[in-house]
This record gives structure tokens, sequence and C-alpha cells, in this order.
């Protein structure tokens, strides 16, 4: 990070500190947003996280013609476990393509719109942050981790450029890539990833509220989640290459995925083999476990309101991690890392956990939008 925005970023923050001390009025300075596709899976979390946002207020609901018009407390079937915050339930759903106020967007909308509607609004002057599939692998859009690549927000200026507007979109990866990206970042900065092999176990609210239905999912296993074998082959190698002269590099690391959808309510849990390009001379499992224990980045030298104060957390029982006994670690916002040791094949194996829809989706959203924010980029 360079000092301009660093400096832009704490002087922000002192700004909005200061005005709560003078005013004692915080909601007033906080900025406005939107959240497309607020009904459902990911949007009912957004709406959660905003409710004691200190940057931001929820200000517009956006969902399909099923809900617009409708108060949101009737549009959406809420199903989290704290009760829908009562600003959120006097809001009228807007349709999509409605003039929004908000020029903070978050998008958790269904893929088979949430192409077009992002660029709409990027297009009027919006920054949009999405959830979504549909604009992560295009060559001027962040596919951003904050705590990894925070130097791929350079993309943005030509993204502006592309499209004429202030307006941009910068998404976050797919639930388990996240994981998966946030678990082997410190091996790949440290050692280099030559090979790697992950086999996940998601929870159903991956698939959002329609999703899998009862009968298929209870008492069972199904090893197959369309389209998610390639994004988990795909992503992460964007995340951890690099922006350069214009355009992103990948890694260039081998990576084979197999999925599978578990009757978890939360929590993509997941099983990882890799082999390193450098290995430490010392022992490998303790330099391993170092690494990860010791991973950080931006979001923590910023202390961004949503950044977890350790990305990774190292778990030592044998049996652990464990969807319902981990995913809530830190608000959600850390990935629990454990069960490392050496694999007779490749060189390490280990587990790791993301709560998929925390540091999955929502709050992998706002960090981001965070990160914009201490940098000037709103
Ligand atoms: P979901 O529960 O099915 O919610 C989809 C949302 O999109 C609802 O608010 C729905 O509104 C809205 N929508 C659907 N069709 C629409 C249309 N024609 N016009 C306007 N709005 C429309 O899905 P989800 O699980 O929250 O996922 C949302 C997005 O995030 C997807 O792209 C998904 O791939 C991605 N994602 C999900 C997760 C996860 O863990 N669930 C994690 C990372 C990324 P109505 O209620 O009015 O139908």
């Amino acid at each position: 990070m360079d000092h301009a925005s660093r400096d832009h970023g704490l002087n922000r923050m002192t700004e909005l500190l200061t005005d709560e001390v003078e005013t004692g009025e915080p909601v007033r300075q906080r900025i406005p947003v939107a959240v497309l596709g607020a009904t459902g899976s990911v949007g009912q979390r957004f709406v959660q996280l905003l409710e004691d946002h200190p940057w931001f207020r929820l200000h517009e609901v956006v969902a399909s013609e099923r809900s617009a018009g409708k108060r949101y407390a009737d549009a959406a079937q809420w199903r989290l476990e704290t009760s829908m915050p009562s600003k959120a339930s006097d809001l009228v759903v807007r349709s999509l393509g409605d003039e929004l106020e908000s020029g903070l967007i978050f998008s958790g909308l269904d893929s088979s719109v949430a192409g077009e509607a992002e660029d709409l609004y990027a297009d009027r002057g919006a920054v949009v942050v999405s959830n979504s599939k549909n604009h992560r692998m295009d060559p001027d859009v962040p596919l951003l981790i904050p705590e990894i690549n925070a130097e791929h927000l350079a993309a943005i200026d030509r993204q502006r450029g592309r499209r004429g507007s202030r307006g941009y979109i910068v998404t976050n990866p797919n639930c388990s890539t996240i994981g998966l990206a946030m678990a082997i970042a410190p091996l790949e900065r440290l050692f280099g990833i030559d090979a790697l092999h992950v086999t996940t176990m998601q929870a159903i609210s991956g698939a959002g509220y329609a999703g899998v239905p009862s009968y298929a999912i209870l008492d069972n296993v199904i090893p197959y989640i369309s389209g998610e074998e390639g994004k988990i082959e795909s992503e992460p190698l964007r995340i951890l290459g690099k922006w350069s002269g214009g355009h992103f590099v990948d890694a260039s690391f081998r990576i084979s995925a197999q999925t599978n959808r578990v009757p978890t309510i939360d929590g993509h849990m997941m099983t990882i083999a890799l082999s390193l390009r450098k290995k430490p001379e010392a022992n490998l499992i303790d330099a391993v476990r170092r690494a990860i224990a010791e991973f950080s980045g931006e979001p923590q030298e910023l202390a961004l309101p949503s950044a977890p104060r350790r990305p990774l957390h190292l778990v030592d029982e044998a049996d652990r991690p464990q969807p319902r006994l981990d995913r809530d670690r830190e608000r959600g916002m850390s990935v629990s890392v454990g069960r490392i040791r050496p694999c007779p094949i490749l060189d390490i194996r280990m587990v790791a956990l993301v709560h998929n829809t925390i540091r999955g989706a929502a709050g992998a959203a706002l960090l981001n939008a965070e990160l914009l924010e201490a940098r000037g980029l709103l």
C-alpha cells in the first residue's frame, strides 16, 4: 500500500471518529448503501452485518419482481439466528434496474441476472461490490481478498476507462475459493506451490434458499455441485497472481478440485494436499504452521471494521476444525486450519473451514468495501 492511500484511510477513519465524538450521531455520517438480492441467503447476511456497521448504513434493498413493492419484512423469509434489523423491516423492496440513491452497492444477486445488473449500476457511476460469479474473471475486475491481493485494485483505473464512468465492479471469490486461497496464500508466498488437490464438503446455505431440497440432502452426500470445480481450479490462480503491465498474470501451479454437498447448514470444509516448489531445510511442518499462524495483511494493518485479528486460525485439536464448532470464529471472518501433517504422496496435507455466507460472501464483500473506503476509492 502506498503512503498516500494509507494516509487517506487513516484520515478518513479519524474524520468519522471525530464526528461521532462531536455530534454523538454517527448514523448521519455512515455511507448509504444498497443491497441487490437482499432477500436471498447472502442478501440477508448483508442486511444482518450492516445493522451495526460503523461506516455503512443500509439505505435501499432490491430483489426480483416477486418481492418488489413489498416491505422487506414481508418479502424476505428471514432465516438467520438474530432478529431482522428493525430499520430493514420497513424498507420497501425496489426492482432491479430502478435508479438508486446509494453510490455503494452490494450484490448478492442470482447469477442469472447479476452480470447485466451489476454492469448497469457501475456504468451509471456506482461502486458495485459483488458476490456473483459473472464478472470475477473479467480482465479489469479485481477478484479481491484484501489480505492477499490488495494491489489488484490497480485494475480499477483501467475498468473506469473502459466504462467511461467513475463507477466500477469489485468481486469476491467463490465461497470455497476464499477458504482455500486464504489457507494456501502463506505457503505460496514463502515456498511456492507446485500442485494442489482439494476436496470440499459444502454446506446447504451455499446453494441459496431455493437450493437443495431436504429430501435430496438429508441422510446423504451429493458428489456434484454444478460449475463449482472449475471456479475452485481457476480463481485461486487469479487471486495469487499479479497485476502487472496493465493485466492480470495468473499464478502457475496446478489445482484439482472435487466438490461435495453435505447436510450442514453453514460452513464449507475442505481437505487439501499440496506439493511445494521450495522446501525449508528445517522441519517442514513447523515452518508451514508458523507461516499460517503469522499470516496477516492490509485489513489487519488498517484495523478495518470487519477484519479478523487473525485471518487464519491454527487449530491444534486432532479432530478440528468442525463446521458447528469453528465456523463462527472472529464473527465468521477467520478461516480455521488444522490437521497440518506430512502427505505420503505430495508434501503437506491439512483441513480448512470457512463460513460460506460470512467470510465466503457478505462479510468478504464488506471487508472489500472497507478497503476501498480506506484507500479513498469510494
Ligand atoms: P438466493 O438465496 O437464491 O438469493 C438470490 C437473490 O437474487 C434473491 O434476493 C432473489 O430475489 C434475487 N433474484 C433472483 N432472480 C432475480 C431477478 N430476476 N431479478 C432480481 N432479483 C432476482 O442466492 P444466494 O445463495 O444468496 O446467492 C446469491 C449470489 O451470491 C449468487 O450469485 C451466488 O452464486 C453467490 N454466492 C453465494 C454464496 C453462498 O454461500 N450462498 C457464497 C458466495 C457467493 P427474490 O427473493 O425476490 O426472488
